[in-house]
């Protein structure tokens, strides 16, 4: 995999977050403010436009650049945690110009853990880590296990479904979703359903490139 690969990763959130964007902003608008599927359709479309004008960078450049993008244009909770997410994940590959698997493991792992340091949020809080988390966690053990790439991502993707629906029940403690307390269960969180979006956007990309 190469810098290909994160374009077109990039790409196909742009695509998904803007066909999803009425839906996102339906579930926002219930235990939130109802911006989630606007500040994912401005952040992406901006991303992609930031890729087209910098393209020949590394693969890690460019997660770092959508990144950065991410947070100057989306002003919502999901710009920062996102923007984060990229960047720290771009600069596990430094200027690598290709990765494998394994590293994509690291890029989702540091993702991950951009999110959580910045947000502060724990499984179960009923955020985009509550599908973010099994996703990574899934497709490092898939690889562990030796299965390959492709199908390592569909069972990713899975897991991130999974835990998304897991948040339907949950009562949110963190983010805007908390201010309603008991009332924000029985709805599914905005954020780990454009996660999901996310995670299959890569499945796509990844499936390209083999
Ligand atoms: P805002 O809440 O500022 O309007 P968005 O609507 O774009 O921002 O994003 C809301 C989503 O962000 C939530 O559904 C949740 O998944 C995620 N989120 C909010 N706060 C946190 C946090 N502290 N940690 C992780 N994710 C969070
Ligand atoms: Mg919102």
């Amino acid at each position: 995999m190469d810098a290909a690969t994160i374009s077109s990763w990039m790409r196909e959130i742009d695509v998904a977050v803007r066909a999803e964007r009425d839906h996102l902003v339906q579930l926002d608008a219930a235990i939130g403010d109802g911006d989630h599927g606007t500040n994912m359709t401005r952040g992406f479309e901006a991303v992609v436009r930031a890729l087209d004008a910098d393209a020949g960078l590394p693969p890690g450049k460019l997660l770092m650049l959508a990144g950065r993008t991410l947070v100057s244009t989306v002003g919502g909770a999901s710009g920062p945690l996102w923007g984060s997410a990229l960047r720290n994940g771009g600069r596990v590959l430094g200027d690598q110009p290709t990765f494998d698997g394994r590293q994509l493991v690291e890029v989702l792992a540091a993702a991950l853990a951009a999110v959580k340091d910045l947000g502060t949020a724990a499984p179960g809080d009923k955020t985009m880590v509550d599908s973010l988390e099994p996703a990574v966690e899934t497709l490092r053990a898939r690889l562990e296990a030796g299965s390959s790439l492709d199908r390592a991502m569909a069972d990713a993707a899975a897991a991130a479904e999974a835990g998304m629906r897991a948040t339907i029940p949950m009562q949110a403690r963190k983010g805007r979703a908390s201010y309603l307390g008991e009332r924000s269960v029985g709805h599914q969180d905005p954020g780990a359903t454009s996660t999901v979006l996310i995670v299959r956007a890569l499945q796509k990309a990844v499936g390209q490139g083999s």
